[in-house]
């Protein structure tokens, strides 16, 4: 078997990966937009054969999760190209259309996989686990081929609110692994140990918005789906209510969870300019009673505020977001200044902290770490001796058995 990371050996976003057999057959896992792209173009589509044509050798694309980063460029491929993902995703996927958000699709030929269900690709066996991740149904690989394993860990976290999937993992690990892809995003940041619990956001936000008297308002991203239930239970421990947007409501209800946040729930109401059902709230009830919403925010719903001048100095508006991001909201941010609005980051991280690599590594015992999803592969090394640090198209040739 061979491995090519072909985006990702030295950047976070835009993973792709191709997996060789000995026999010739390929697959693909994730296609990601990188980060930085302006646009989504077919000029960013890795050196891959096959992807814009299928070719009889290239037998499908494995996507990990629903983040633009790992599928996005997935747009432009072949549309009888068989692309491999969770349920979860294809829901995510398809809803995001649905509402026309920019640069969401569907693929033309989707197989879903279910959680530690061997399935086959050609000469490949591949069983997905489902991680923790800010993305809802993120999954790593157990990818087998010619007598060996390889494990891509997708991206992973061990302080959200499926923890215990993580724990339940290194009890229970496939064995033997070969060559671990393992994302590091956090190597790099400021702090990248012992990354806060999600469900300790619940007190933070709760501690900020008891300061106001007023409205508050959420950045958040409607598919970060660990976040609005955090959201969620800290508006409920305040005594307001959780507002939506049509679009967060149905990614909600599309995951068929009922444990979640969902409009039939008396404590949360769809935003609509024009309400006319129970679950339905407009701008006016909410600024007669603004002491009694959380409201996350979303374009339509930010220029709605703007029109009523309903921001002003109780409204309290927290960013909980990737920093990374937050140049994209620098003009909204500049108008809650100038109405003297309170703003606090409250965030964790969706990725795996320093010690979640090392417990991962610690189980799994591969023979060899090679590092993706990376700004700081060469950290890798000061961590796992038996790393190996990979460039942007090498071919790693798997030694045979
Ligand atoms: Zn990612
Ligand atoms: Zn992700």
């Amino acid at each position: 078997m061979k491995i090519s990371i072909k985006r990702g050996t030295k950047e976070i976003g835009g993973s792709a990966v191709e997996i060789i057999s000995d026999n010739g057959q390929r697959i693909v896992v994730d296609l990601g937009l990188p980060l930085d792209a302006a646009v989504n173009s077919p000029d960013l589509l890795p050196d891959i054969t096959g992807l814009t044509q299928k070719t009889g050798d290239l037998l499908g694309l494995l996507i990990s999760h629903a983040h633009q980063d790992h599928y996005g460029l997935g747009i432009h491929i072949d549309k009888s190209i068989p692309v491999y993902m969770s349920k979860e995703s294809y829901n995510i996927m398809k809803i995001a259309h649905e509402h026309k958000l920019p640069n969401a699709f569907v693929f033309e030929k989707t197989v879903c996989f279910d959680n530690k269900n061997t399935f086959q690709i050609g000469d490949f066996n591949i069983t997905p686990y489902l991680f923790d991740h800010s993305a809802y149904g993120a999954y790593g690989f157990l990818i087998e081929a010619d007598g060996q394993r390889v494990f891509y860990s997708g991206d992973f976290r061990a302080h959200g609110r499926k923890r215990k999937l993580f724990y339940k993992f290194l009890q229970n690990h496939p064995q033997n692994i070969d060559v671990l892809l393992m994302e590091g995003s956090c190597l790099g940041r400021e702090s990248s140990e012992h990354y806060e619990y999600e469900q300790d956001l619940e007190v933070t936000f709760c501690n900020f918005w008891k300061e106001s008297s007023g409205l508050v308002l959420v950045q958040a991203s409607a598919q970060n789906i660990d976040r609005i239930v955090t959201i969620y239970r800290a508006a409920k421990k305040c005594r307001r209510r959780l507002v939506l947007s049509g679009y967060a409501g149905h990614i909600l209800w599309g995951t068929k969870n009922p444990n979640l946040p969902n409009f039939t729930w008396s404590d949360v109401k769809k935003f609509s300019t024009k309400p006319q059902k129970s679950h339905e709230i407009g701008i006016d009830d909410i600024l007669e009673n603004p002491q009694k919403f959380v409201i996350l925010l979303d374009y339509h719903i930010r220029q709605e505020l703007k029109k009523h001048n309903a921001v002003n100095e109780t409204t309290a508006y927290a960013y909980s977001m990737w920093s990374g991001y937050k140049e994209k909201y620098q003009k909204w941010l500049n108008f809650l200044a100038t109405k003297n609005a309170k703003v606090q980051d409250i965030h964790t991280s969706g990725h795996a902290d320093i010690p979640a690599l090392k417990k991962i590594v610690a189980s799994l015992k591969p023979k060899i770490v090679v590092p993706i999803h990376t700004f700081c592969p060469q950290e890798f090394k000061q961590m796992f001796n038996n790393t190996i640090c990979l460039n942007d198209g090498d071919i790693f040739e798997l030694s045979s058995k």
